[in-house]
């Protein structure tokens, strides 16, 4: 049995030795398509932004010189809308009407809001605050200078990244091609989702939380659906998986008398890694590669393969994407109640986390344990109690991760 901290070495370091440098190659897709996605190429200002000094109120472009003292009467010189500039030059005594997105007009250095003014018929208006000198307005290459860096190779693709590479007119964009993870679930007890279990019967859930989550880590699922607990019908449908990029197995790994999952990953030359790890949930989690293809082994129970799947399957597929940041992404909390801790393993286990003051607060969320899934659902977070003696009393600080994050 390993550590969490070990095992999370031995995935990054194995991804990073197996994976050749072409792996995952680069692909071209349309902007639409991007969110989420793996930068492959580096993106800089393809101008300077604002590309002209511009209005960020609307009301009056003024010289400051002459608002100095207030009230003030200045004639009105013209207009400067978005998209169509006043051909006009304010001079001492005059201003020009302007709206937000609008460029100065020459002569200007203020823009005064419209709130601060009222208009003297028919042609002038009256200034009735002061304003610095650039005030109301954004400079030329206030924001970017053309040339500048703005996202780097190996940034994942978020929301306001999406809105740069429109603005900068990148229609096409380089990101990484998606890893293909293979998901097979395995048990004799399984039925389908859409039939009704019988006896000791129960649904699949683990395809479709792994699915969400590879969905999720921005890589492509490949369903192999149920496999049973005999080596004829594992060896089938682990040989289709070994041909995808990673092989995600659930169930089978632990030391029941039909888990056969680790045989036939001998059977196949899969070189296993680990086979334990010292959490809770999630100690039979299993990892190797074979040949190009990483391989796990996921403990069956659903909240199980979900922990361990955000541990250490999601910084394996971050690595090939060549992303920048690949480990799973904690946080640190404040423990509001006290939480007892386990002597052998490291506990993942579902929390309530809010931010209050200046602090995230968190507490463990009730649960029936490892198949407890709707125990989960109504958390909202993983919060981890380091393997140890005693009890975490509140007021503790501890790492969790964020359920938003899959
Ligand atoms: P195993 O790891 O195969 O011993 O399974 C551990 C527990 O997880 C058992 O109670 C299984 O019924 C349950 N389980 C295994 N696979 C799934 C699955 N795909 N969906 C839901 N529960 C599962
Ligand atoms: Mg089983």
């Amino acid at each position: 049995m390993i550590s969490i901290e070990r095992a999370l070495e031995v995935t990054l370091a194995t991804a990073e030795q197996t994976a050749a440098p072409d792996r995952m190659p680069v692909q071209t897709i349309p902007l639409e398509a991007t969110l989420g996605r793996i930068l492959r190429e580096e993106i800089r200002a393809d101008a300077d932004y604002p590309r002209f000094d511009k209005a960020i109120r609307d009301g009056f472009a003024v010289r400051f010189e002459d608002v100095s003292t207030v009230p003030a009467v200045l004639d009105v010189r013209g207009e400067s809308r978005a998209g169509q500039a006043a051909d006009v030059t304010v001079t001492s005594g005059t201003c020009c009407e302007i709206m937000t997105g609008a460029p100065l007009p020459d002569g200007a250095n203020a823009v005064v809001m419209v709130e601060h003014t009222e208009a003297v018929p028919p042609k002038a208006v009256r200034i009735l605050r002061s304003v610095r000198e650039g005030e109301g307005l954004l400079r030329r290459g206030a924001e970017l200078r053309t040339g500048e860096t703005v996202l780097t190779v190996g940034k994942r693709i978020e929301l306001a990244d999406i809105g740069t590479l429109a603005s900068f007119g990148k229609f096409e964009v380089r990101v990484s091609q998606k890893p293909r993870v293979a998901i097979l679930a395995t048990g004799d007890e399984l039925v389908e989702v859409r039939h009704k279990p019988e006896g000791g019967q129960i649904r699949n859930s683990n395809s479709y939380t792994l699915m969400g989550q590879v969905l999720a880590a921005g890589a492509e699922p490949v369903l192999l659906g149920i496999g049973r607990d005999n080596v004829e019908d594992l060896r089938r449908l682990i040989g289709e998986g070994l041909k995808c990029d990673l092989l995600l197995v659930s169930g089978g790994v632990s030391m029941g008398k039909y888990d056969f999952v680790e045989d036939v990953f001998a059977e196949y030359g899969v070189a296993v890694l680990f086979d334990s790890v010292a959490m809770k949930p999630g100690k039979p989690t299993v990892f190797g590669t074979r040949n190009d293809t990483f391989v796990f082994g996921l403990p069956g129970n659903p909240v199980s393969t979900i922990v361990a799947f955000r541990m250490f399957v999601t910084p394996v597929i971050q690595s090939l994407l060549k992303a920048t940041d690949r480990t799973p992404g904690t946080l640190r909390a404040c423990l509001e109640e006290p939480a007892r801790r386990d002597a052998s393993r490291t506990a993942i286990v579902p929390a309530l986390v809010h931010f209050e003051g200046q602090s995230y607060r968190i507490r463990t969320a009730p649960w029936k344990g490892s198949s407890d899934l709707a125990g989960l659902s109504r958390a909202n977070a993983l919060v981890v109690i380091p393997q140890g003696d005693g009890v975490l009393q509140p007021g503790d600080w501890v790492d969790f991760l964020s359920l938003e994050k899959l």
